[in-house]
């Protein structure tokens, strides 16, 4: 199968990542919950892919909550910050990550910035939502249906110069874009581990700026007289026991990503997103593409984009139709009632899987 899914979950590990997690389930018992061999390794599992995450985004080990997606660590992260009725500023690109737990809380919503790829919308409209009050922002650094590299460093600026706390969704940037968590001063970031980073499914982090509120109260192998959670970073966001398989496959998948390096996996990426666009474009389709765009694209075929999809399946190739769970991002672009197809690439694309792509999307079409 030629996978073009990546902004779901990559797909193609590298072999050392099953690898870890075998080792891992059979070496490893639980972490933090006992001083003989078999549970010193998972402690020194989880805490070695945790000190790396924080050398990897530039923050400390104990800063990285390991959480089971990013959908929780967004949910940590939102219930912490944001008050019920609370006015909250997001970009017009959400992911129904951060709509849901937001409409469950019943946040004003202050949409900024409907124009895809266009920096100076975004940051003009954003500021405007901070002038008009808005007490914590929520944004993505990377739109998962378009692609779009949102200017994260100057909206950081700027909710910190009006002192508003905010949260970074880096589902679609960590393990391709530079991060600098320390840089951008934000309050919380959370991410997958399971998409750019390589990890499993099951695995993500959640970078905090702040003590977060726990989502679950329960046991963390410390201060266990005591029935608070513990006050201090990570054991008060982390109740119950990790999954130390999959940490230990997000560390072989985040080892991978830092032996290849970060340029080159973009690099790799990118050509594919340009000659993925030009041919595209050639064939017909409505295609949206821009500046500051990362590898992944969508287009709008003259057929129903399921239908489509489901032929490029029969033809052995993974790509995705609908909404993608972001029916804000489509409404931004106006593609709400026909959806979108979506082709993302990954850091094993190549030349030879884009051009069997294309010439399927000519007969297809
Ligand atoms: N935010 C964005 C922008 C995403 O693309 C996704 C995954 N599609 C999520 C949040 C949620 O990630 P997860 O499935 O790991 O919870």
């Amino acid at each position: 199968m030629i996978y073009l899914d990546n902004a779901a979950t990559s797909f193609h590990k590298p072999a050392e990542v099953p690898q870890a997690m075998l080792r891992a389930m059979g070496r490893c018992a639980n972490p933090g919950r006992g001083g003989y061999p078999a549970a010193m390794e998972a402690a020194e599992t989880v805490f070695t892919c945790r000190e790396m995450a924080g050398k990897f985004f530039h923050c400390s080990p104990e800063q990285v909550v390991f959480t089971s997606n990013c959908t929780h660590g967004l949910n940590m992260a939102i219930f912490t910050l944001v008050k019920p009725g609370g006015k909250v500023l997001i970009s017009g690109f959400e992911h129904n990550a951060v709509t849901r737990p937001l409409h469950a809380l019943n946040a004003q919503l202050l949409v900024a910035g409907r124009r895809l790829f266009d920096w100076e919308d975004t940051l003009t409209q954003f500021e405007e939502g901070l002038k008009k009050g808005a007490e914590v922002a929520v944004f993505t650094h990377v739109s998962n249906v378009f692609g779009y590299i949102l200017p994260v460093e100057q909206m950081a600026a700027l909710c910190r110069q009006y002192r508003v706390p905010f949260v970074v969704d880096a589902a679609q940037s960590a393990g391709t874009q530079d991060i600098d968590f320390a840089a951008l001063g934000a309050d919380f970031m959370a991410m997958p581990g399971h998409k750019g980073l390589l990890g499993p499914q099951g695995t993500g982090i959640l970078l905090c700026g702040r003590m977060p509120k726990p989502l679950l109260y329960g046991g963390t192998g410390s201060q266990s007289m005591l029935q608070q959670m513990p006050d201090f970073l990570p054991d008060g966001g982390e109740a119950g026991t990790v999954n130390v398989p999959g940490i230990a496959g997000l560390w072989a998948g985040m080892r991978y990503v830092n032996r290849v390096g970060l340029p080159q996996i973009r690099q790799r990426e990118q050509r594919q997103l340009s000659r993925c666009v030009v041919g595209l474009k050639k064939l017909g389709y409505r295609v949206f593409d821009g500046p500051h765009q990362a590898a992944v694209v969508s287009f709008v075929p003259s057929v129903d984009c399921q239908d489509l999809a489901d032929r490029f399946s029969g033809q052995g190739i993974a790509v995705r139709a609908g909404l993608h769970c972001a029916p804000l991002a489509h409404e931004s672009a106006g593609t709400l009632e026909t959806g979108t197809v979506r082709v993302s690439f990954g850091h094993d694309c190549s030349d030879r899987q884009t051009a069997f792509f294309l010439q399927k999307a000519e007969v297809l079409r």
